[in-house]
Parts: C-alpha cells; sequence; structure tokens
C-alpha cells in the first residue's frame, strides 16, 4: 500500500482512491505537459468535479514541453472519456521576463552541472513561487479553491521551492496576501518516481501511462527522437534518468504490465 500527503498534511492511501469523494469544487492545475503534472491533472481530475490548467512560458531552453501541452490534454480527453467533461480551460501565462533575469541551464545555453551553491545549473531561482503566484491570481480571478502542483521532495533534484516546508509557508503568505483560502496540493511530495507511474495507472489505467509514455515530455534537452520504454527523450540528463529510475523499479515491482 502506497500512501502520501498533500501540502495539509492529509495522509491519503493510493490504493483507497474513490471517485466518491470527489466534492463540488474547482481546481486548477499546474501543467507543463511533463510526466509529473499530467499525473496532478489525472489526480484533481479524478477528485473535483471543474479542473483547469495552466502553463507558463518562460523562454524555456526548448519549447518542446510546451508543444506537448495541447496533445496531452487532447490524449486525456480521448483515452480517459469520464475525465474528459471536469477538463476545461487552458490558461497559459507568459513569463519571458523571467528567461530574461535568469541565466540558468533551463533559460540559456548553459551546462547542466551543479553548481558551486549545491544547486544544479537547472535551477531557476524562484520560479515555482513566481509561478504558484500566478496560478493565485488565476484562481482568485476564476473562484477556484484547489491549488494542484507537482512538486516533490523524493527523487529530489535539490530545488528548494520544491520543498514541503516552503510550499506551506508560501500557502500561508498567499492566502494572507490575498485574503483567500487556497488549499495548496502536491500529490507527489513524498512518493518516488516509481510510485508516480503507480499512481497514474491507478488514476487512470494503462490508458494513463500509455499517454505518459507517448505524449509527456521530461527531457532538459528537449530530445524527441529517442523512443524508450518510459518515453522518448536522450535518456543521459538529469530528467531522463529519474524517469528511467522510477519507470524500471515500478515495471519490475510487477505493476506495469506490458505498456511500453
Ligand atoms: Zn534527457
Amino acid at each position: 500500500m502506497h500512501a502520501y500527503r498533500t501540502t495539509s498534511g492529509e495522509r491519503i492511501l493510493l490504493r483507497g482512491v474513490r471517485r466518491d469523494m470527489a466534492v463540488s469544487e474547482k481546481a486548477l492545475v499546474l501543467f507543463s505537459g511533463g510526466q509529473d503534472s499530467t499525473t496532478c491533472l489525472a489526480w484533481a481530475l479524478e477528485r473535483y468535479d471543474e479542473v483547469e490548467t495552466l502553463g507558463f512560458e518562460y523562454g524555456q531552453r526548448h519549447a518542446i514541453e510546451m508543444k506537448c501541452r495541447p496533445n496531452v490534454l487532447r490524449a486525456i480527453r480521448d483515452k480517459v472519456p469520464r475525465w474528459g467533461e471536469r477538463l476545461g480551460e487552458d490558461h497559459l501565462v507568459d513569463l519571458s521576463v523571467l528567461g530574461e533575469v535568469s541565466d540558468t541551464a533551463l533559460t540559456r545555453d548553459v551546462e547542466i552541472a551543479m553548481g558551486e551553491n549545491g544547486l544544479p545549473t537547472t535551477f531557476v531561482p524562484g520560479r515555482n513561487l513566481v509561478f504558484l503566484t500566478f496560478a493565485g491570481i488565476v484562481a482568485y480571478r476564476r473562484g477556484f479553491k484547489h491549488l494542484v502542483a507537482g512538486m516533490c521532495e523524493t527523487d529530489y533534484s535539490g530545488y528548494p521551492d520544491c520543498r514541503e516546508a516552503t510550499l506551506k509557508a508560501f500557502q500561508a503568505a498567499m492566502n494572507l496576501g490575498m485574503g483567500t483560502h487556497f488549499v495548496l496540493h502536491t500529490p507527489l511530495m513524498w512518493i518516488d518516481k516509481a510510485d508516480s507511474w503507480a499512481l497514474a495507472e491507478q488514476l487512470g489505467g494503462r490508458d494513463l501511462v500509455r499517454v505518459i509514455i507517448e505524449e509527456t515530455h521530461t527531457c532538459y534537452l528537449g530530445e524527441r527522437l529517442k523512443r524508450h520504454s518510459w518515453g522518448y527523450g536522450c535518456g543521459t540528463c538529469p530528467a531522463c534518468e529519474l524517469r528511467f529510475k522510477g519507470w524500471k523499479s515500478y515495471s519490475k515491482s510487477g505493476q506495469e504490465t506490458a505498456v511500453g
């Protein structure tokens, strides 16, 4: 039995996911077109009657994730029809200013390596805080209570803005600053990449696992030509390594049944 917690500390057993738990509330999902945010989107679609998605353009070195986003949404509507009617508007916010002021391997042609400060050069300082602020602004306008995001402290890339402590503090600051009662959910916070694959299968079956393999993008180098059992990518960058490692462990555990 796997378990994970939301940032509010709610502990949920994955195998205990029940559709009738869904309440008539609305959720906004931070959705990049990658594996993690796609799994979070499925998590939200299983729980809430109305789910909208939010993406950011910020001068990513490779805009492939942005190209994958509409394909993932289309595939989810096609493959998991019960979610199709809950899946609403997709919002895109232009944050190119973030690329202008930060100098990292995700926004510039800089080598992916460990920086002198102990953080990888893929770290865009403040990125998730900026994303969440804009998510709050969009949710406020739309009258949504729940924000869902894919930050994770397990299999951790070392980004301090993915930590639960950061996000709990941010939720409090945002609610104080906006006069709101947003609940920030991070369903992947305490599960590893193998459990993320398992969670996807539990939520949307093998169809959703196939959507993640075929349509999502995680590779830092933007490689879409090499197809592996776990999806597309260069196979060697830190994001590909993590995705592969999780897939291998998920496959070995026997939960995956000849999807790839
Ligand atoms: Zn890669």
